[in-house]
């Protein structure tokens, strides 16, 4: 069987060359086909940082073993990680953190095991990254969040728990504020754990759940949580059992999977060869776990518990009283330790995914859609626009063009009222929701809309606008704080 291999940045060589050298001394059944992907392939004018034919060969395969990628922060490029995530659909990203004897955390030296299965949204949320400044002082990011894509992973998620045997599946969220979008994957985790009434199943705000995952994390199983409440209460785990250089992960999609470590590319150590390569290893099980080669998985993940256990170890852990080892002489030990059996936890040849994802050749694009509910409606519109004048001018001024279809309802500033009521010391900035509902429940359309548009770009620079739709007696848009 073949898998595309990508060796990635910084220390992605040198940590993704000592987990091959470890599978090929275990005679691991799997051909590499190395392809370019890339901070390296960006700078060479390739702007998804691969080349067309490393995007073609990971397309055939249906799996890609990775190493970290560099992103520029703030500016430049696109992340590769994620575009590589969300052009092939990996909606699950499976992250597993584990006690691991030899590596000291408060938790293992207080005899608190810890074994904890995070399963983050890979595809939505803000990591959209559709962004755009509406006026020189506001930014604003788009958070798409939807009911097919929370479908997909929560799925996984209960799937992979019912395989897992796993005691408790827990959704973590921030639903109380998000009431949509948070709500949204919420309604869904409860739809989905009607179909497996045999895990408990709960759901915690995401606040809370990290102060609880930090004072008694023995208590959690399998957690799903949307993409960027994911991304931080992943890195929370990893912290729990000895940093990054633990933290596996697996990326899920019906036909192409990405097997990667969750750290990045280390720049501050890239080159000197003493980065720990345990969590590509680790991610490395993963896939070899994918693929169906259960024992082989199992054997040298004994041998790698085994010399965690013994007091081997890199320089980023262990004991100060022993020497380090560099990554190619870590991985060597790791080797000269095959077929031996670690005192704790040994691994039995199991597997906690799911299933394997297929190859399979697309004509068109997948269209993802749940059945309709209610029928939709318009029944207003928000109109975000830009203005330093006061909100009792911005009302009077806007007021003059509702005419007979509509009524000014409210106007908000980030989100809070300041019409028609509000408070003096709530601070503003330059961009204002206003927004208008019909006047009766004669039914609004989009020129009714584009006619109030017109009318309103009389007075104000509108950035954006959102239609207020209905579907029955659900409303489809949020109240501002206060109204
Ligand atoms: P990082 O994970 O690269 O490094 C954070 C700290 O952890 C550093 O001190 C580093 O030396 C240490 N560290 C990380 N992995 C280690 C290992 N295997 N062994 C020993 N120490 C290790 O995070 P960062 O510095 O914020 O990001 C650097 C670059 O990596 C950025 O460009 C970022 O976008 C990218 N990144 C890529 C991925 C990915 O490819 N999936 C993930 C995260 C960050």
């Amino acid at each position: 069987m073949k898998i595309a291999v990508a060796k990635g940045d910084g220390i992605g060589p040198e940590i993704m060359d000592a987990v091959l050298s470890i599978f090929d001394a275990a005679k691991v059944p799997l051909e590499y086909e190395f392809v370019d992907m890339g901070k390296w392939v960006f700078d060479k004018g390739f702007n998804n940082g691969m080349t067309p034919e490393a995007k073609a060969t990971i397309e055939k395969l249906g799996i890609l073993f990775k190493g970290p990628m560099e992103t520029p922060k703030g500016k430049g490029v696109k992340s590769i990680n994620v575009t590589a995530r969300k052009t092939w659909n990996t909606y699950a990203n499976k992250r597993t953190f584990q006690t691991l004897y030899g590596v000291d955390t408060v938790f293992s030296k207080a005899g608190i095991p810890i074994d904890i299965t995070i399963v983050r949204e890979n595809i939505e949320d803000t990591y959209g990254g559709v962004e755009h400044l509406l006026t020189h002082d506001v930014a604003l990011s788009r958070r798409f969040i939807t009911r097919p894509g929370s479908l997909q992973v929560i799925r996984y998620a209960f799937e992979m728990a019912k395989k897992k045997q796993a005691r408790r599946i827990t959704c973590g969220h921030k639903a109380n504020i998000m009431k949509l979008t948070d709500g949204l994957f919420l309604e869904c985790f409860y739809e989905v754990a009607k179909e497996y009434p045999e895990l408990k199943a709960d759901d915690v705000i995401v606040d809370d759940l990290c102060m609880k995952l930090v004072t008694r994390p023995d208590n959690f199983d399998v957690v799903v949580l949307t993409n960027l409440q994911g991304d931080i209460v992943s890195d929370l785990c990893a912290g729990l059992v000895g940093g990054l250089g633990f933290a596996p992960s697996a990326n899920i999609g019906d036909h192409i999977c990405i097997f990667e470590a969750v750290h990045g590319t280390a720049p501050d150590i890239a080159g000197k060869n003493i980065a720990n390569p345990t969590a590509l290893l680790l991610s490395g099980f993963a896939l070899l776990q994918h693929v169906g080669l259960l024992d082989t998985a199992s054997m040298i993940e004994n041998a790698l518990l085994y010399t965690l256990e013994s007091g081997v170890h890199t320089g980023d852990f262990g004991s100060k009283e022993t020497p380090s080892l560099n990554t190619t002489a870590f991985a060597q030990a790791i080797i000269s330790n095959f077929g031996k059996k670690p005192a704790h936890n040994p691994k039995p040849a199991m597997v906690d995914m799911p299933t394997t994802c297929t190859v399979i050749n697309l004509d068109k694009n997948p269209m993802l859609e749940s059945a309709e509910g209610a029928q939709e409606r318009i029944v207003g519109v928000d109109f975000f626009l830009e203005s330093n004048l006061q909100p009792e001018e911005i009302a009077q001024k806007s007021l003059r063009h509702g005419g007979v279809k509509f009524k000014l309802v409210n106007i908000s500033n980030r989100g809070t009222q300041v019409w028609p009521t509000g408070s003096k010391f709530t601070n503003l900035v330059n961009q204002y929701n206003v927004r208008f509902e019909g006047i009766d429940e004669t039914p609004l359309n989009q020129q009714d809309i584009i006619g109030l548009y017109v009318s309103m770009t009389g007075n104000f620079k509108i950035a954006s606008l959102e239609l207020l739709n209905q579907w029955g007696e659900k409303k489809g848009f949020s109240q501002a704080q206060g109204q």
